[in-house]
């Protein structure tokens, strides 16, 4: 019998490969996902070095001074080591700064104009199409742990705070229907995600710019409004946290929905300074003097609620009254978690045209070491409240000898602190959520055994 030559397949073309490097805050991370999962569904491949990579993509933070400096040095590291590569994220917005240290860059794109970074991508080294290949997981490629995941809601900001440029950088605030946060936030639990963070620039303000038009997600109609959208995340079975809230009035709704344990009690909520003046030099939003009587409020109506903020000392005109004032306000407060900043002018930013005096660097760094001195007899004072209790952990690391670190419903993944636990059954993984005793606590972090 005539044998006939299998035709064999023909050997499928290396994928191109790209090196993502994220700066920046989580709102930047969320925008690297965007831009990974496209690349992914086109066919590349993530490259883990620069080296290995076709071409490299520094997705930058525009934020400080600080951020601008590590942006650039990082753009440099990955001409140095590459050559071809793209910059976007937040500097993206002011090409002119990063072409005058880094002429050579290949392209130069704004925040969230993932097409243009994508088409630059395509410039440099073309997809591999391969259409029978399904290389996108459904809820899109995260670059954080499978079991937790940050959901943005909106872009932009409406506020004018002087110390701040991301309106400039970002534009005003823009909302996403909610029934569309919805489906991605459907999308992300039925691929394994047990905890939300919920993220914008304003996330009370969220919807004001479409007038908080309803959208409906299977068959119910949702209003693009913070307590409805907080309501419907709680429904989705896990864990819920909300970041950068302002103190508006409806938030006092919210914290009715954490006390009945639909989403998390845990509020980041960055006050930025305690003391009028300073607060009126800054122009933030929803300041009010009663704020600390809201805050006892929602503590009579949640308990449990864990606040989180941060402060900026030394902006320009703050006195040591005024600072004394914040600190005295901290211990009133008892705020649990708190991240402080020195600080620092940043090009654009309407706080440098007030015409008020610059605070010497050593009176920052001596407010700085004060200020975290005080909170830090605050922390310790409310995380000694929680031995004794039981309380539920996510796990996000096992060591496989039964270590393991999870964390507490007061505690934001990377910024917040940890639950160390110890006796932990094998059958325990990353993402279960399981009770805890806690046995001991210093000013950041827990620890325990499981119940
Ligand atoms: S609220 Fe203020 S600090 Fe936050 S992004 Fe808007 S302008 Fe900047």
């Amino acid at each position: 019998m005539k044998q006939t030559a299998k035709k064999l397949p023909k050997a499928l073309k290396p994928a191109p490969k790209v090196g993502v490097v994220s700066l920046g805050c989580p709102k930047a991370l969320v925008d690297s996902e965007r831009i990974i999962t496209k690349l992914r569904s086109e066919g590349y491949e993530l490259s883990g070095s620069y080296e290995g990579a076709d071409v490299v993509i520094v997705n930058t933070c525009g934020f400080l001074e600080s951020a601008q400096k590590e942006s650039l040095d990082t753009i440099g590291e990955a001409m140095a080591a590459n050559g071809k590569v793209i910059v976007t994220g937040c500097m993206g917005a002011e090409p002119e700064k990063i072409r005058a240290v880094h002429p050579k860059v290949h392209a130069v794109t704004g925040p969230h104009q993932y097409e243009s970074v994508i088409e630059a991508v395509h410039d440099i080294v073309a997809p591999v199409h391969e259409p029978f290949i399904d290389l996108v997981p459904e809820a899109g490629l995260k670059l954080t742990p499978r079991h937790y995941a940050y959901l943005k809601i909106s872009e932009g900001c409406n506020n004018r705070c002087t110390f701040c440029i991301i309106p400039k950088l970002r534009g005003d605030l823009v909302s996403r229907p909610a029934a569309h946060i919805m489906y991605e936030a459907e999308n992300l639990v039925k691929a394994g995600v047990k905890e939300l963070l919920v993220i914008s620039q304003d996330t009370s303000a969220y919807g004001l710019d479409i007038k908080y038009a309803e959208s409906q997600f299977k068959g119910k109609k949702i209003k693009a409004k913070f307590f409805d959208l907080a309501e419907a995340l709680g429904t989705l079975g896990i864990w819920v946290r909300m970041h950068y809230v302002y103190p508006y009035p409806h938030v006092d709704d919210a914290i009715k929905l954490m006390a009945e344990g639909k989403i998390l009690p845990y509020l980041d909520i960055p006050f930025q300074h305690a003391a009028p003046n300073v607060l009126k030099n800054m122009k933030r939003p929803a300041m009010q003097a009663k704020t600390l009587d809201r805050i006892k409020a929602w503590r009579d109506i949640c308990p449990e609620l864990t606040i989180r903020s941060s402060f900026i000392v030394g902006f320009p005109g703050e006195t040591e009254e005024d600072f004394q004032f914040l600190l005295d306000w901290l211990v009133e407060a008892q705020i649990d978690r708190v991240g402080c900043f020195k600080y620092e002018p940043v090009d654009g930013a309407t706080s440098e045209d007030l015409g008020l005096p610059e605070v010497p660097q050593d009176v920052k760094d001596d407010r700085w070491t004060r200020l975290m001195a005080v909170q830090q007899e605050i922390s310790l004072k409310r995380m000694m409240t929680k031995i004794g209790k039981t309380i539920p952990v996510i796990i996000d690391e096992v060591d496989g000898e039964g270590g393991a670190n999870g964390r507490s419903q007061g505690d934001a993944p990377e910024i917040d602190g940890a639950v160390y636990l110890r006796d932990v059954p094998a059958e325990i993984k990353a993402g279960d959520i399981i009770p805890v005793l806690v046995e001991d606590a210093d000013e950041y972090d827990l620890y325990g055994a499981p119940a």
